[in-house]
């Protein structure tokens, strides 16, 4: 078997068997394979597409790449997992984790940082002051068992073969792909071990996916291989046409993911954190939808998940006193509003452009190295459908250390569309796929 000859056979279009699969994928994490012919291998995938038997194979291989986890045996019951393809404004595992283990069900997460114009759970998490997600696995699994939930950041143990491969799409313009997202996500999600799986894949210009269409066939790619690996999964597919809820960036999302744990929140923030939680806490076994529903909403409105949620950051070395009095996570030294520049109702928001202002405020990495800024980001003001008039604020930049904001006025003012009639509401949950 050679390396040439797997990415000739891509190339032409055929199926390549298991076994080529596994050997290309171990070649590549043990550094035997170069970059440049993984790199082919990737482009040709892209272009050639996989059938569902290549890609549950190439899910596998890179599950079995690294450390595998069985959490419910650690735990001595079921648990579930949440993913999300990557959205701006994102912060759906802060409330949907904290509700799933205040009704007793166990949800030990694994999470990663944000990848490009996308946030990650960490990176919000790391804006308490004192939040630690860097833990043995003992004390990971025994905060688990005190408080139902916590978070921990990925190892580099965890898929190795994601994390050579992700960087390698990242830099050759090979990232939506369908078999190569469906192999990234649900490796990761076999590896952590959880009985259920919860995806929250998101569609429209901020995301990967930029058609339902094709978020349904990644979805339908996923179910199948969850379904293959014996694990319960639902798909929720969520519109990302616009950013989720008001706040982009890191503390500032930690604020309005506490809100809403206090259950105050926008309607497009409610709808999504209330489907992830249902369907989380269907498949941990808390009964039928209905039934799930209720106790999500009564998790709220005890005060019960929000309770949960400063107990686990109390645990993970977080000051919980920040979730109230939030400007102890910081405060943006610079700010400014951007205005509207003419009446009209609110067309559009180009999401993957609102998530590079706000990474080029400092709320993400432009490369590995750079530290972010947890007071960085955009809190909109408005979205899309609202009636606006010439110099109503559309929303604020922040940041701690860009204190030119001039271009990223412009770039913001440039992200609204506008027209002189209402348009029609798009949902934010537009379809949920039960397995
Ligand atoms: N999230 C992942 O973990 N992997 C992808 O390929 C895309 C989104």
């Amino acid at each position: 078997m050679t390396a040439y000859d797997i990415i000739m056979k891509k190339r032409r279009g055929e199926e390549l068997s298991r076994e080529e699969i596994d050997w290309f994928i171990k070649g590549c994490t043990e550094g035997d394979i170069p970059d440049y012919q993984t790199s082919a291998l990737l482009m040709a995938i892209c272009f050639s597409g996989m059938t569902a038997d290549e890609t549950t194979a190439l899910t596998m291989a890179m599950t079995r790449s690294g450390d595998m986890y069985k959490p419910s045996e650690e735990l001595g019951k079921k648990c579930v997992d949440k993913h999300s393809t990557g959205g701006v404004g994102d912060k759906i595992t802060l409330i949907a984790a904290p509700i799933c283990a205040a009704c007793g069900v166990y949800v030990p997460k694994m999470s990663g940082r944000g990848l490009g114009h996308t946030g990650g759970t960490i990176d919000k998490l790391e804006a308490i002051p004192g939040f630690n997600t860097e833990m043995t696995r003992e004390k990971f699994i025994s905060i688990v068992k005190t408080a139902g939930f916590s978070v921990a950041s990925q190892t580099g143990k965890l898929v190795p073969a994601d994390k050579k491969l992700y960087a390698l799409r990242n830099d050759t313009a090979t990232v939506d792909s369908i078999p190569l997202i469906c192999s990234s996500v649900m490796s990761k999600k076999l590896a952590t071990g959880a009985d259920g799986i919860v995806l929250d894949v998101k569609t429209g210009s901020g995301a990967f996916m930029k058609s339902v269409e094709d978020a349904a066939e990644l979805a339908r790619a996923m179910l199948d291989t969850a379904r293959l690996a014996k694990r319960g999964c639902s798909v929720l597919i969520t519109d990302m046409d616009k950013p989720l809820g008001r706040e982009v960036g890191n503390g500032s999302e930690v604020r309005e993911a506490c809100e809403a744990l206090k259950g105050n929140c926008t309607k497009d923030l409610y709808d999504v954190y209330m489907a992830v939680a249902v369907q989380m806490l269907r498949l941990g076994g808390a009964g039928d939808r209905g039934e799930c529903e209720r106790l999500a909403k009564d998790a709220v409105s005890s005060g019960r998940a929000f309770e949960t949620f400063e107990k686990v950051t109390e645990l993970q070395g977080g000051d919980p006193r920040a979730l109230t009095d939030y400007s102890l996570m910081g405060t943006p030294r610079y700010v400014k509003d951007v205005l509207a520049p003419a009446d009209g109702y609110i067309s559009g928001i180009c999401c993957e452009k609102a998530g590079l202002i706000a990474l080029g405020l400092g709320a993400g990495r432009k490369t590995k190295a750079d530290r972010v800024d947890p007071t960085a980001g955009i809190s909109f003001e408005v979205t899309a459908g609202d009636r606006v008039k010439k110099g109503d604020v559309l929303g604020r930049l922040m940041s701690s250390s860009v204190s030119d904001m001039t271009e990223a006025e412009r770039d913001f003012k440039d992200i609204f569309t506008f027209s002189e009639e209402p348009q029609p509401h798009r949902p934010a949950v537009l379809k949920v796929m039960e397995d």
